[in-house]
């Protein structure tokens, strides 16, 4: 898989570059998955450097109109009936994108955020395969992406539990078969939330250096917005 470049911007941000292109989004931007790779930075480059990719949120931005569920869903399980796909939008309750709205309205898009120390897979109570060495959750170790295996799961909801304590909570049980979902796959590289929200509220950045903005929980975002955005002392 190799991410679309289109989505990218054309060079790693500094954390300098980073704090004052946040500061330019009246401080709404937030990163919500993210991975690490090491790269040669440009043409001729003989040191490697290690690069985070992060989907990332400007709050500014996002209206919480809900298009990026509809598109993840249709993406990444599209609707079948009697057997032929059904054209459109998926069903939102299926998306690997989940919109939390609070109030005073405050609208935050989650995912999945790649854990590099993974509590959904370290909570899985099954044997590691001999030959793969994967439980029945396991990480992609090129992209992070989070994958379940359906033939090994017991459905037990603890990767759900681990996520929810460790992590932003993103994963849920499915409402059929209990297994996890809400993982996701990058779209194969071309990542359909970020290319489809109407109002360019999520992008795919790359930046040198972690980020402390990483993997915070929904709840907290909506708080320190709602601090940001309304006066609630009066
Ligand atoms: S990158 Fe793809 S799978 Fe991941 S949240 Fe966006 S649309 Fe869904
Ligand atoms: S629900 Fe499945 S993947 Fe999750 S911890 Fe239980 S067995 Fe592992
Ligand atoms: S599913 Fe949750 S715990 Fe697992 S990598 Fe994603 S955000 Fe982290």
């Amino acid at each position: 898989m190799n991410l679309n470049p289109s989505a990218l911007n054309e060079k790693p941000l500094s954390r300098r570059e980073f704090i004052s292109r946040m500061a330019l989004g009246g401080g709404a931007l937030v990163l919500i998955s993210g991975c690490s790779h090491w790269v040669l930075p440009g043409p001729g480059s003989k040191q490697r450097e290690k690069i985070y990719e992060y989907i990332a949120v400007d709050y500014t931005k996002c209206t919480g109109c809900r298009t990026c569920e509809a598109i993840c869903s249709a993406f990444n399980n599209p609707i079948s009936v009697d057997g032929r796909m059904v054209a459109g939008p998926g069903n939102p309750a299926l998306s690997n994108i989940f919109v939390h709205s609070f109030n005073p309205d405050v609208s935050v898009p989650a995912v999945c955020a790649r854990c590099t120390d993974t509590p959904c897979v370290n909570a899985c109570p099954v044997d590691q395969d001999p030959t793969t060495g994967y439980r029945a959750i396991f990480q992609d170790t090129n992209y992070g992406t989070i994958t379940n295996d359906p033939d090994r799961c017991i459905s037990c909801g603890n990767c759900v539990d681990a996520c929810r304590e460790g992590s932003v909570g993103i994963l849920a049980q499915h409402p059929e078969t209990d297994r996890p979902m809400r993982m996701c796959t990058l779209c194969d590289g071309d990542l359909q939330c970020v290319s489809n929200c109407p109002y360019e509220a999520l992008s795919l950045i790359r930046v040198i250096d972690d980020q402390p903005y990483y993997r915070m929980s929904p709840d907290k975002i909506a708080k320190k917005l709602s601090d940001r955005w309304y006066d609630l002392s009066a």
